[in-house]
């Protein structure tokens, strides 16, 4: 059981000016990060204040915002996405990447050239949209490649697949984030961290001084302002962003 609250702070990241929170919201601890990725963006929309690219750690992004945040807010969501988990993708035998999808036939081919007998729309339990592919029987039992496709001992190969937008841009983004472009550019995201360091070490963000969802979203937003005006001051007078430490294990390995 989750008790107590969760603060999700977001800040800027331009170089050569202060980092700035921009957004807090205080939830209760149960609350999903995923859930808090729109709410961050419809606040930051009603300030003017949405940036063109968002870094975002992996909790915060997943197939359906990558297609629904640029529609909706015009942002680049960039965070990692989650690897292919399947059996297949692990053992690098007939995973999702071997198929060719053909979206208006409604058709996927397989490794062997066999193409699906079965494309039908579904919805998860929360109603997000989603299609179950399957192969013939027939096709899969003969199969001489079967052990590289699936374990399904009495069955076909079964998919379910994700909407065309969002399967296209879950692939896109995990090539993407092996690239080293990528990890520069979302280099920049680690410095939250600090910040959630500074205010539970400077400014006691962990222990909530009042009881109340109310009142700690509210001690929150005060903790907030004051970090932003300490960053402010500091930059006014000159002070450089101290460098990241580097553990000594870090420097021996180095
Ligand atoms: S098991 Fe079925 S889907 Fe998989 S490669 Fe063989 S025929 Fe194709």
């Amino acid at each position: 059981m989750w008790t107590g609250y969760k603060v999700f702070l977001t800040e800027t990241c331009d170089v050569d000016k202060p980092r700035i929170i921009s957004n807090v919201i205080t939830t209760v601890a149960g609350e999903s990060d995923i859930n808090q990725t729109a709410k961050i963006h419809d606040a930051l929309e009603a300030k003017a204040l949405l940036p063109v690219t968002h870094l975002a750690d992996a909790a915060f992004v997943n197939a359906d915002l990558l297609v629904k945040t640029p529609e909706t807010y015009g942002v680049q969501l960039l965070g990692p996405v989650r690897i292919d988990s399947s059996w297949q993708a692990k053992e690098g035998t007939y995973d999702i990447g071997r198929f060719n999808i053909d979206w208006s036939a409604e058709t996927m081919t397989c490794p062997q050239g066999k193409k699906s007998s079965s494309w039908t729309a579904k919805e998860d339990p929360s109603g997000n949209e989603l299609i179950s592919v399957k192969f013939r029987y027939a096709d899969c039992s003969y199969c001489e490649t079967r052990n590289l496709c699936t374990r399904n001992k009495k069955g076909s190969r079964q998919f379910t697949l994700k909407p065309k937008a969002q399967l296209e841009a879950l692939s896109k983004a995990r090539i993407t984030q092996q690239t080293l472009e990528w990890r520069e550019q979302y280099k920049a995201r680690s410095g939250i961290e600090s910040t959630m360091s500074q205010g539970v070490r400077a400014n006691n963000l962990r222990r909530s001084r009042y009881v109340g969802l109310g009142k700690t979203a509210l001690q929150h937003v005060i903790t907030s302002v004051a970090i932003n005006v300490q960053r402010v001051t500091d930059w006014l007078g000159g002070f450089e962003i101290a460098p990241t430490r580097v553990s000594s294990f870090a420097h021996l390995q180095g």
